[in-house]
């Protein structure tokens, strides 16, 4: 039985996906050598990516505690090396009013203020340990692709800053042509702060050497192959090259989870393949075609959205929806539909050529909100996951918490409908062909404005 959904293809642990962020970033190294021998620590951490490193940095940093992470790549293998970097509020996989609706006025406010310290966190980590991940801009633009658009956009506007106390700004198609880009689908949009872009893998190599600096220890190419728990209370962990025992575990594999190790894991997730080309460089003459004068990330407002920002040398990063089997020459369709797409958008950047693609997986759960707590059965397990394609800020947040959580041995203060194991998706094992249902309706609602 397979133990993850798609195709073998996303999960080649021992290839670095190659991605702009790879290619440049090798000044950074982390120091990790693959667990060999057996080995003891009070916390091991499965998965190195932000959820991992922030629960094991604040772990050893805040509340020294002796804690070890196994991560079957190199770190920020995963969706933390790979991701378009833009730091901002989101992490659930509805729209701000959609969330007032499923669980009122009250409950949306405090996820939303969650976000706003997640997103302040990620600074805070930067300052303190002078992380080089290349911070650029100050919010984040959601684009009307259509005038109907616009519109479901003056709703959210009211709803963002009447009920949910965001600082957000509507802007129309000619004052957000005056200050940030035109293009061929542009009505106005909705900005939204505290937003900013980041190099995603700097932040990720940046995060594991502190963690290190603070005294984790980390192991790369671990994958976590067995794990089990014997009557003495230990956790027992192996991999190719050695075996760990400890008292406490973290779960923190996200979208890559095998979601077989520990049956109260299957089925909780929904990965889905998200994709990204990037180009080469603009010059000043194709900025100015779309007078391009902005450095903020932004996103269409398509159903099937698509996430972009111009880079500080100048290279535009696009993304979107990725195939639906990963299966290798699907992965050679998306890149060639993110590219048409880009330029159709854009026609008079024509011309670009793609020097960069690839992709990764992202999480949802059946709630559409992240998912973090301590198993029922057994709380000396602890997960987050579920962050909806939005893991920069929520994953370092709920990676924090599950630190807090193990470190004071308090429940942390954090919004209710974040807490605890997502339920189950129904006829498991059909997920990606509702999935695949699900985005035929969605792009078809987009084909009609
Ligand atoms: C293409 C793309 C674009 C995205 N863009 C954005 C964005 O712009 N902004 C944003 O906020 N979010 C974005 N995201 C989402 C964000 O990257 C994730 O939510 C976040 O990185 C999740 O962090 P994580 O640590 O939980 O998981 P990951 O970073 O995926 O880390 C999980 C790790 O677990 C490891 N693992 C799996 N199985 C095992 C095992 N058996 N043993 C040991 N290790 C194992 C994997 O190797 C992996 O490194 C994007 C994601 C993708 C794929």
């Amino acid at each position: 039985m397979k133990d993850r959904l798609y195709d073998d293809n996303l999960y080649q642990f021992h290839k670095p996906q190659a991605s702009y962020w790879e290619a440049t970033a090798d000044d950074i190294k982390v120091s990790a050598p693959a667990l060999s021998g057996d080995e003891t620590c009070d916390v091991a951490v499965i998965g190195g990516g932000y959820t991992g490193l922030s629960a094991a940095y604040h772990l050893a940093r805040n509340h020294k505690v002796d804690v070890r992470v196994l991560e079957a790549g190199h770190f920020g293998w995963g969706a933390s090396g790979r991701n378009g970097g833009f730091c901002c509020i989101g992490g659930v996989g509805v729209h701000r009013r959609d969330l007032i609706r499923m669980v009122g006025v009250d409950r949306a406010r405090q996820y939303y203020q969650s976000q706003i310290d997640a997103v302040e966190l990620v600074c805070r980590i930067g300052e303190e340990e002078s992380l080089d991940f290349r911070a650029q801009g100050s919010a984040e633009l959601e684009v009307a692709h259509t005038k109907k658009a616009f519109e479901r956009l003056r709703e959210d506007f009211d709803v963002s800053s009447r009920h949910l106390n965001l600082p957000v700004e509507l802007l129309s198609a000619e004052q957000f042509r005056e200050r940030h880009f035109d293009s061929d689908e542009q009505f106005g949009a909705l900005v939204s702060r505290p937003a900013f872009g980041l190099h995603p893998l700097r932040y990720c190599r940046g995060f594991a050497n502190a963690a290190l600096r603070h005294g984790a220890v980390l192991h790369e190419r671990s994958e976590v192959l067995d794990w089990s728990k014997g009557d003495d209370g230990w956790h027992r962990i192996n991999t190719a090259g050695g075996s760990l025992r400890a008292r406490k575990v973290i779960f923190s594999t996200n979208g890559f989870m095998p979601e077989r190790l520990k049956p109260e894991f299957y089925a909780r997730t929904m990965p889905i393949i998200s994709a990204i080309i990037v180009t080469s460089p603009l010059t000043e003459q194709q900025k100015a075609a779309y007078n391009w004068v902005t450095g903020e990330t932004a996103a269409n407002s398509r159903r099937v959205l698509n996430y972009f920002r111009l880079l500080p040398d100048n290279r535009f990063l696009f993304g979107g929806r990725g195939h639906s089997s990963g299966h290798p020459d699907g992965e050679q369709e998306t890149y060639a539909r993110l590219e048409s797409m880009l330029k159709s958008i854009w026609p008079k950047w024509a011309d670009l050529a793609v020097d960069y693609n690839w992709h990764g997986l992202i999480c949802m759960t059946g709630s559409m909100c992240p998912s973090i707590g301590q198993l029922d059965g057994d709380k000396s397990v602890s997960f987050a996951y579920g962050y909806h394609g939005n893991g920069v800020n929520t994953a370092t947040w709920a990676g924090k918490k599950l630190a807090d959580w193990i470190g004071s041995g308090q429940v942390p203060d954090m919004p209710d409908i974040v807490q605890g194991m997502a339920k189950k998706f129904p006829l498991a094992s059909l997920r990606l062909k509702y999935f695949r249902l699900a985005i035929g309706l969605a792009s078809w609602m987009d084909r009609r404005g």
